[in-house]
């Protein structure tokens, strides 16, 4: 029976895995490329924090860390968005003001990584992963503090959270028969800064996540518990404005003063925000099969790289893992081959629905949001959650408050979109309510709707 386990990676998927593992009596090591996070500074306009939502809260659960971390956490109970000519609109993401909790992605890390090693597993760090022959489980590793080269042998079982460039997935792609996809989106992303006020204040809502919606672009905020805001513009590389339109400081006040007004006013380093940090791509990678033999596989973004516009790139890396280890307690014999099938069965396809909900999503967060009919259609979902509580849950909600398996949610989207265009065909909804006539055809669809879903659900699971 393989009682060692390699993990490449200590990210937020590799160290939340390796306590779990650990836990559960293998001896486990994770090799990583960086230092130890622990004893180093963050680096400027790194400093990302991340939406933790149910997903992400179930895998802290598991490692007996929820508690300490949302010690650290701030609860945003929906999105402040932000029109150009002002007056913010606040929306509620769900009809009973449950929230997704703003993270520093740093502390969290960290935090991670300090339980896995009280537990007993062993970091390496400043190593980097160069090659891996699949076949035998051979690393081929680069020390980045000499640049020293070695190689390492005959690793019983290697499991890669070493993120959306990973080594062991490269190695994979050279197989015979590998499908393998990787696409960038257009936009890339900037990290800004919205200091604290006076005595840590906040100098906007602070249990929100901020949006200004720009059609073709968008500036986010979200808050940490310091006071301050991290804010990224998400921009394309080209065209106009674009991150290569925007170049000298005349440039870039003029661009903010009239995009974003009440942001800068609150920003007193943007333009040197804007000029160092760096400008990071997007990218999407979906790939098959996501093991090897009873040799090895691929966890988190590893597997299904996405898009953040969701927010879920973590939370659905946690439930991989909280998945992974349903799978392998529930195994008697401990057939790694088995156990890796049955992993790849269960979130393959989510795997890909995740990354596609994300690519929809930037299209309604930076376009659709600001619109009247868009607020009309996300209250009335509110509404029908109220009215149906057991039959209407709004593709968001499924994502960001449930464990509605994620391709489940992604192919209710239709239906729903049929449903509320019926509804909004109509008129007014608050004042079509109290009107018999619509609440017999109100119920007729809600009927239709549920034996659409119930089909889509029995062809899912
Ligand atoms: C701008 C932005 C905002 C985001 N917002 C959210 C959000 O709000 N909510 C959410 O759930 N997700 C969010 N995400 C996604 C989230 O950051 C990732 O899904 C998550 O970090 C994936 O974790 P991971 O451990 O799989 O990979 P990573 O966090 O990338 O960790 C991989 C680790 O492997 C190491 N490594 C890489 N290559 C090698 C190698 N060759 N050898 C050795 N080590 C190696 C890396 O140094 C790193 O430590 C966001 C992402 C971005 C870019």
């Amino acid at each position: 029976m393989k009682q060692n386990i390699t993990l490449l990676g200590a990210g937020l998927v590799g160290s939340l895995l390796a306590i779990l593992l650990q836990k559960r009596g293998y001896q486990v090591s994770v090799i990583e490329r960086r230092g130890d996070m622990r004893k180093t500074t963050v680096s400027a306009g790194r400093s990302i924090n991340l939406a933790m939502s149910v997903r992400g809260w179930a895998g802290l659960e598991l490692a007996d860390l929820r508690k300490e971390i949302e010690e650290i956490a701030i609860p945003m109970f929906g999105r402040e968005i932000h029109p150009v000519e002002g007056n913010t609109i606040f929306q509620y993401y769900g009809k009973n003001k449950e929230a997704i909790y703003s993270v520093s992605r740093g502390e969290l890390n960290k935090k991670l990584i300090e339980l896995a090693e009280q537990n007993g597993v062993q970091f390496i760090f400043n190593k980097r992963i160069l090659d891996v022959d699949i076949d035998t489980n051979t690393l081929t590793i680069e020390d980045t503090l000499t640049k020293e080269v070695s190689i390492d042998k005959n690793h019983e079982l290697i499991i890669a959270s070493d993120g959306a460039f990973s080594a062991l997935r490269n190695a994979y792609t050279k197989k015979d028969r590998y499908n393998y996809n990787q696409f960038y989106i257009e936009h890339g992303y900037k990290e800004l800064h919205i200091p604290a006020g006076p005595n840590s204040s906040f100098l906007m809502e602070k249990n929100a996540l901020h949006i200004w919606p720009r059609k073709n672009y968008m500036l986010i905020a979200l808050p940490n518990i310091d006071g301050s805001f991290t804010c990224t513009l998400f921009f394309p590389f080209e065209g106009n404005p674009s991150f290569t339109s925007l170049k000298t400081k005349e440039e870039i006040t003029d661009f903010f003063t009239t995009q974003f007004p009440d942001a800068i006013a609150l920003m007193p380093t943007f333009i040197e925000d804007y000029l160092q940090n760096p400008t990071s791509s997007l990218v999407t990678v979906k790939c098959e099969p996501w093991t090897h033999k009873d040799k090895s596989m691929l966890i988190g973004d590893a597997a299904h790289a996405i898009v953040p516009f969701y927010g879920q790139g973590m939370n659905a890396g946690f439930e991989d893992c909280c998945q992974f280890i349903e799978i392998l307690d529930a195994s008697e014999d401990k057939n790694w081959k088995t156990i890796f099938e049955a992993y790849q069965k269960a979130r393959k396809q989510n795997g890909d629905a995740v990354a596609d909900l994300a690519l929809n999503n930037f299209i309604e967060m930076r376009d659709k949001i600001a619109s009247p009919a868009f607020l009309e259609r996300k209250k009335i979902e509110k509404e029908l959650g109220i009215l149906f509580p057991n039959v209407f849950n709004s593709v968001y909600e499924m994502v960001s408050f449930s464990h509605t398996p994620y391709s489940i949610a992604i192919n209710s989207q239709k239906a729903q979109d049929k449903l509320l265009e019926n509804i909004m065909q109509e008129g007014d909804f608050d004042s079509n309510i109290s009107d018999p006539i619509f609440k017999t055809k109100l119920n007729q669809w809600m009927q239709e709707y549920t034996v659409e879903i119930n089909q889509i659900t029995a062809s899912l699971i």
